[in-house]
């Protein structure tokens, strides 16, 4: 059975969102389909308590409807965390779309669609690019609503502010862990060469940082071996790379049970979001001494710079000078871990649950457009 057929009923949909660990009294999670169109996506709004939940939609093939909850669920509680951090007017929201057969829908008319899926979250949930994404993507999006960010004539690809901000905190944490003001010579070992990650090994190259790469596409190596003198690596050696930092700039959860027991670094600093596979990890990495930089708060450029929107004109200086807000913030967080004698990331967590208030109600329905 096609896993978006897998639950039919609003209390099947429901008793599923409610039994998931991820599950945090999420204001809005929707499940919602087009048959017409071939999309099926859920949307899950955390918390919007500091204003419209805003984060990027998702293309992704999921084995299973709570596989694809359960990572909503997580990106809609990191956008929350990411933007009261960031002192954003945002809360936090995510959207999944479950990859179609592209052979036998057309992928405008599944984008257009995702644009009238959003109309039903009433504003509450407001999109961007993601993952398996484009520009195209989102100008389809725009076709049927307002509640999009970063379209190509405004703040546009947030990739290079969110590389950016993960090269100010890289050189905030060697700083703080290997007593250096300088990226010369710091060798970094860098996975995931997409949007992301190619423009931080660029940031890290010009600085004089070493660097090893890895990606699952042999393109992206090349690009970035020949342009920026680095290394290359098979995608699962990356972990046992004696480098000083590790960035993970590919998917989640790469710091889990086998990787610790690989990984040769004193820094674990990147774009990907939830990098941990569970919150107990960062207490192993503490002990190790391994400098943990949470996610949420060294990957918020691109956000930060899509917040750079709304108000006045878009400025691309005033979103840089907004990034730039990373470094103290960490640094932050850095001497409150080390006099607290707690993880990094449950000091982060502790500020940002300061910035908004928890949610009275859930709403967790089924729509068919
Ligand atoms: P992307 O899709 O452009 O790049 C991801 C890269 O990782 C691709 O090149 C892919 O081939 C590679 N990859 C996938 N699996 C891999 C594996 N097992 N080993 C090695 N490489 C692998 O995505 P992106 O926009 O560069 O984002 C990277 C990460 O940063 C994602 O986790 C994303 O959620 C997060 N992030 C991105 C932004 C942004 O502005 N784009 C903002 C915040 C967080």
């Amino acid at each position: 059975m096609p896993i978006e057929q897998s639950i039919q009923t609003d209390t099947q949909f429901q008793s599923l969102t409610q039994g998931l660990p991820d599950f945090d009294q999420h204001k809005h999670v929707a499940c919602i389909h087009d048959d017409k169109t071939g999309l099926h996506c859920l949307i899950a709004v955390h918390n919007t308590s500091r204003g419209p939940g805003v984060g990027g939609c998702r293309l992704w093939q999921y084995d299973e409807l709570s596989d694809a909850l359960t990572d909503v669920l997580r990106l809609s509680q990191g956008m929350t965390y990411k933007n009261a951090m960031a002192d954003l007017a945002f809360g936090g929201g995510k959207a999944v779309i479950l990859a179609p057969d592209f052979s036998k829908y057309s992928r405008s008319d599944v984008f257009a669609s995702f644009g009238r899926a959003l109309e039903v979250l009433n504003g509450d949930y407001c999109t961007a690019e993601d993952v398996g994404t484009s520009p195209e993507d989102m100008a389809n999006i725009h076709k049927n609503s307002k509640h999009i960010f970063g379209l190509a004539d405004k703040s546009g690809d947030p990739s290079p502010f969110t590389a950016y901000g993960v090269f100010l905190g890289i050189k905030e944490a060697v700083q703080f862990r290997l007593q250096t003001d300088s990226l010369k010579g710091v060798h970094v070992a860098v996975q995931g060469l997409g949007h992301v990650g190619h423009h931080l090994c660029e940031l890290l190259h010009e600085a004089g940082a070493r660097l090893t790469v890895t990606d699952v596409r042999q393109d992206s190596i090349k690009r970035v071996k020949d342009a920026f003198q680095a290394k290359t690596c098979a995608p699962d050696d990356i972990y046992s790379i004696a480098a000083d930092v590790y960035a993970p700039c590919a998917l989640g959860a790469t710091v889990n049970p086998q990787t610790l027991e690989k990984l040769q670094v004193s820094v674990i600093a990147g774009a990907a979001n939830n990098q941990l596979s569970t919150e107990s990890i960062a207490n192993e990495l503490k002990q190790r001494q391994v400098l943990y930089v949470p996610d949420y708060v060294i990957n918020a450029g691109g956000i930060v710079n899509i917040a750079c929107e709304s108000g006045s004109d878009y400025d691309a200086d005033r979103a840089r000078q907004e990034v730039d807000k990373i470094s103290p913030r960490l640094r932050e967080i850095f001497e409150q871990s080390e006099k607290q004698d707690r993880c990094t990331i449950a000091v982060a967590n502790d500020i940002a649950q300061k910035k908004f208030s928890p949610n009275t109600e859930s709403n967790i329905r089924i729509h068919n457009l």
